[in-house]
């Protein structure tokens, strides 16, 4: 089991659930991978054990030749929900943080062409580092929050929640009327233009602007 770290509240436990993942969520990126833009989400599932936390090692696995970063604004569930409404989806929100979606590149665009599910080029262990846990009340508008992303010091994503396709209530409302969201849940909301490829020894740091940071290597 694995459980969040959070930021000024070290006595918090909180187990991490399912992570519920976005794909194409931003135009520029819906664009640069050739995809069209999505009408509703596009929804996969990560393990929970691919989750490693600042300082540690992404570990490049042996049947993948390329690996992907992808940067995203993570969004923690607090209680059990299902079937919520928009104007009612901050009450089940736990808090935020700043994640990567590792994706072996090559699997997926082999397993695209197959019509084949995305779960292993996306679900190796080490595959989705995450920093400490922000506490809800500490971001007002979490439709408005500047994010990054430097391999070895330049800047390689860079962008805005306020550029998602969807809201964070939309999302949150769209998933709940399929699959119940339980507390500790992670929700990754996709990733913005600028993905690009990371080898072995590279320094990857990302930032929640003003809020938190993760820094992981590539071993
Ligand atoms: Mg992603």
């Amino acid at each position: 089991m694995t459980y969040y770290k959070i930021k000024e509240n070290k006595d918090i436990d909180l187990r991490i659930g399912k992570l519920v993942c976005l794909a194409r969520t931003y135009k520029k990126h819906a664009k640069e991978m050739k995809s069209d833009i999505p009408k509703e989400p596009i929804l996969f599932l990560k393990p929970a054990s691919s989750v490693i936390f600042n300082g540690e090692s992404i570990i490049f696995p042996k049947n993948s030749n390329c690996l992907h970063h992808e940067v995203e604004l993570g969004v923690i569930i607090s209680k059990k929900c299902k079937n919520i409404s928009k104007n009612k989806t901050f009450d089940y929100i736990f808090g935020y943080l700043i994640g990567l979606d590792i994706t072996a590149r090559d699997i997926q665009t082999e397993a695209k062409k197959k019509g084949l599910p995305w779960s292993i080029s996306k679900g190796f262990d080490t595959f989705s580092p995450i920093s400490d846990v922000i506490l809800k009340n500490e971001i007002s508008n979490p439709n408005n929050l500047d994010f990054s992303l430097k391999v070895n010091g330049i800047i390689k994503q860079n962008s805005s929640t306020n550029n998602l396709i969807f809201t964070i209530e939309e999302i949150i409302q769209y998933i709940s009327k399929i699959m119940t969201l339980e507390k500790g849940d992670l929700i990754l909301t996709g990733t913005p233009e600028g993905v690009g490829e990371i080898k072995k020894r590279d320094i990857l740091e990302a930032e929640l602007k003003n809020y938190c940071y993760l820094k992981v290597d590539v071993v």
